[in-house]
């Protein structure tokens, strides 16, 4: 029987908080909230079940946003119509990034975010993050377009930083000659 995560929205303080780096081995408690993430960010990018359970469809999700102030993000992408790609990071750091910006045009959303937010946030278009794996092993993901704003988002919460906070208040979009929109 699925039950959907809690998710916090950001009315709570704790998403502001700097989340602390994850030791190993993982306890059982920390591996089962992985994959219950995996489970609810997959289920809430296929229809039939994002209606079932009444979750809103994501693609990320950091500890933080359940209240736990652990370095660790999962991010579920759907590759191809109906495949996803797991990527669970423990301790993520962007080791490098491109210099070419890039900004999703409908812009961004988040599961703690609860209304709609409209501007553009500028990011990296590619960026290389090493990290954890679950069992500790260190592993490095390329991440491009869509993927590297997902990572930059995720780790961005680990930091105490929402989505908004990057949209310039005084001109929150961007035209195509300043920034590739995707
Ligand atoms: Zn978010």
């Amino acid at each position: 029987m699925f039950k959907k995560l809690n998710i916090i929205d950001d009315s709570h303080k704790v998403l502001r908080e700097i989340s602390k780096e994850v030791t190993f081995p993982l306890d059982k408690e920390t591996k089962d909230i992985i994959e219950h993430i995996i489970k609810h960010l997959t289920y809430s990018q296929i229809e039939e079940y994002s209606e079932k359970y009444d979750i809103r469809p994501g693609m990320g999700l950091s500890f933080v946003q359940l209240g736990i102030l652990k370095r660790i993000i999962v991010i579920v992408d759907e590759y191809e119509e109906g495949k996803f790609d797991n990527y669970v990071v423990i301790n993520p750091v962007i080791v490098s990034n491109s210099k070419e910006m890039i900004a999703a045009d409908a812009g961004e959303g988040c599961l703690s975010v609860n209304r709609e937010i409209d501007g553009h946030v500028p990011r990296y278009a590619r960026v290389t993050v090493e990290g954890y794996d679950m069992d500790g092993n260190k592993i490095r993901v390329r991440a491009r377009e869509e993927l590297s704003i997902a990572f930059q988002h995720e780790i961005d919460h680990l930091n105490g930083i929402l989505f908004y906070d990057r949209i310039n208040k005084d001109k929150p979009f961007y035209t195509e000659d300043e920034m590739r929109l995707i």
